[in-house]
């Protein structure tokens, strides 16, 4: 799970060794704190192949 924000650089994920729990908390602690909309990362789009 990847949490990013909106309006600045901040972002917490799981692959910097968070649990999920923690993800969503460290998400929540940082709106609360600094009003900015979070959200969880994108999945990027699938590959497309050009002819
Ligand atoms: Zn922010």
């Amino acid at each position: 799970m990847d949490k990013y924000c909106l309006e600045c650089h901040w972002h917490v994920s799981t692959t910097d060794g968070y649990t999920e729990r923690e993800v969503s908390k460290r998400a929540i602690e940082h709106f609360v704190e600094t009003g900015h909309t979070v959200d969880s990362l994108r999945l990027p789009p699938p590959p497309v192949l050009q002819n």
